[in-house]
């Protein structure tokens, strides 16, 4: 076993040449940032949330600050955190006014009996974090800067730990101009995100097509049926696009510390730190597998 390791992404679409080293830099930070906590003695969950939380603080994506706008002229989040080992997870759809719906996500997970809270609910739920000092207040303040990608670019993340449990999470404000209170495939579970004691799945791409091969868990289950991670993850991103026409790209990792990705969409950055690579990794357009 080869662990810990981190793997995250910045979107499956398509990112402006003048973009390219502003997103290097912050995903390598993110997957750099996930691989401190383990260092501090965190689990697989604390490097998925801090690496995402990097991400939702950038501005680069339609995650967090560099969140899009829905057809009303709103702002609306939704995030996902899944722990492979409990088979639980947490997640937050349409929730406004806050910049880091991963760790209210991962709030749902620890301190509710509940997985998925939507809409106002998950707004009163955002105070009570706050009040309970689970997580501290950050400045809901947003600039106006046009999303980058000008399309759409969810962010994820994929940690294992030394103990081989399993997170995954995801982060999104969805598509630009899409319909007051739609909710991405990234916060569904099993669509967007799945993950158990075996392996895990986070993918980026048109959630209303994610949504209708439930993407990240039947790339889980082919794992279950004997694929390699990297098997499974192509076989998801073909059959998406046999089933659905969709373009997308998802990360997998499984207890082993194997990690992959797949995607048909011009860009998906990467970012991964893993004790068999020499350095960490980092693409736009990453080419799998890796050269050895
Ligand atoms: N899956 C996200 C959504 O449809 C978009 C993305 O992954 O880029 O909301």
């Amino acid at each position: 076993m080869t662990l810990p390791v981190i793997i995250v992404h910045g979107g499956a679409t398509v990112f402006k040449d003048e973009f390219h080293d502003a997103i290097q830099e912050a995903i390598t930070k993110a997957a750099h940032v996930g691989m401190c906590t383990f260092d501090n003695g965190g689990s697989s969950l604390d490097a998925v949330e801090a690496a995402i939380y990097v991400l939702e603080e950038t501005e680069l994506f339609t995650a967090g600050r560099g969140a899009c706008k829905n057809k009303d002229g709103e702002i609306e989040l939704d995030a996902m955190i899944m722990d492979g080992n409990r088979l639980e997870s947490g997640a937050v759809m349409a929730v406004q006014d806050i910049i880091h719906p991963i760790s209210l996500a991962r709030y749902v997970l620890e301190r509710t009996p509940n997985y998925q809270v939507a809409g106002s609910g998950a707004d009163k739920l955002y105070k009570q974090m706050i009040e309970e000092g689970y997580r501290n207040e950050v400045e809901a303040n947003r600039s106006e800067l046009p999303a980058i990608a000008g399309e759409c670019d969810t962010v994820g993340a994929i940690a294992v730990d030394s103990q081989g449990r399993i997170t995954s999470g995801s982060s999104t404000s969805g598509w630009p101009g899409k319909l007051a209170g739609r909710v991405s495939d990234s916060a569904i579970i099993g669509s967007g995100v799945y993950v158990n004691e075996l392996a895990g799945a986070s993918c980026t791409g048109k959630g209303e097509q994610i949504l209708r091969i439930v993407m990240a868990r039947m790339a889980v289950y082919h794992v279950e049926q004997g694929k390699s991670v990297s098997e499974a993850a192509e076989m998801m991103v073909s059959e998406l696009r046999q089933k659905t026409s969709g373009e997308a790209g998802l990360i997998m990792a499984d207890n082993d510390g194997n990690v992959s990705l797949a995607y048909d969409t011009p860009h998906l950055p990467v970012a991964i730190f893993h004790p068999e690579l020499k350095e960490p990794y980092y693409s736009i357009k990453p080419k799998w597998p890796l050269p050895s």
